[in-house]
């Protein structure tokens, strides 16, 4: 546990250094941006370890293992408890259980995902806060709303306007992935295409606020915090590659 403790420490201190670096480069303040701690394949240990060192934001990209984790770990921070992330795509099936146990979902890609959250979040009379996921690198293997080209971007919209009757569902923004590339200097357009989507988005759909932006992970946060990020999620840089 001590080396865990260690190493989790040292990544981190890295990573924040980074951050900083970032947020001065683009003048904005380091509390405009969220870490969120990504979890996936981690151990309970190193998942204590990131609490121990002060990250209260953590992220998981499959359902079953947030609520794993979320029970394994019940009890343990009542008094400053973690906040669960769901970040990647949620099936019908496990619809319920996000409900019940995440605090955050990212990976909002679908109207027929919306549908269900709000009919779940009303039978649990819980509003759950949602970021609603675009795809706008036109990759096919990523989930998302089409949002590469600004025809694909409009349909969208149209079809967005469905949250405003959502009322269990709060919109805090937009989530993306940029694909992977070696150059994080590559992955640039595709921060900066969401943040342009946020902004029309603000103008036609005014009944939220959109104000967050979901982007950056190990490769290439710091390009996604000069573009504009409020949360960021990552995995490899705080615990290192994943078995
Ligand atoms: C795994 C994952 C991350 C973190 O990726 P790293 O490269 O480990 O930083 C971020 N977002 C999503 C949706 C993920 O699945």
């Amino acid at each position: 546990m001590r080396s865990i403790c260690d190493t989790v420490a040292r990544n981190l201190a890295q990573v924040e250094e980074r951050i900083v670096a970032a947020c001065e480069r683009s003048g904005r303040s380091r509390e405009a941006v969220t870490l969120v701690a990504v979890t996936k394949t981690c151990t309970l240990d190193q998942v204590r370890a990131a609490y121990d060192c002060g990250l209260r934001d953590v992220g998981e990209n499959r359902p079953e293992e947030l609520l794993l984790r979320i029970e394994a770990l019940a009890g343990a921070y009542d008094d400053d408890p973690l906040r669960w992330h769901m970040i990647g795509h949620v099936q019908g099936r496990k619809v319920p259980g996000v409900v019940a146990a995440a605090d955050v979902l990212h990976s909002l890609d679908s109207l027929r995902l919306a549908q269900r959250l709000q009919r779940f979040a009303q039978e649990g009379e819980r509003k759950l806060p949602v970021m609603v996921q675009l795809n706008v690198s036109g990759e096919a293997s990523k989930e998302g709303w089409p949002a590469w080209s600004d025809e694909l971007l409009d349909e969208t919209i149209s079809l967005l306007a469905g949250l405003e009757h959502m009322p269990h569902l709060v919109v805090l923004g937009l989530m993306t992935l940029a694909p992977y590339v070696a150059d994080p200097e590559q992955a640039r357009p595709v921060f900066r295409r969401l943040r342009q989507a946020q902004a029309l988005i603000q103008q036609r759909l005014p009944f939220a606020a959109w104000s967050e932006l979901s982007m950056g992970m190990t490769n290439d946060y710091e390009v996604a915090i000069e573009e504009g990020a409020t949360m960021i999620r990552i995995g490899r840089a705080i615990f290192g590659e994943r078995r």
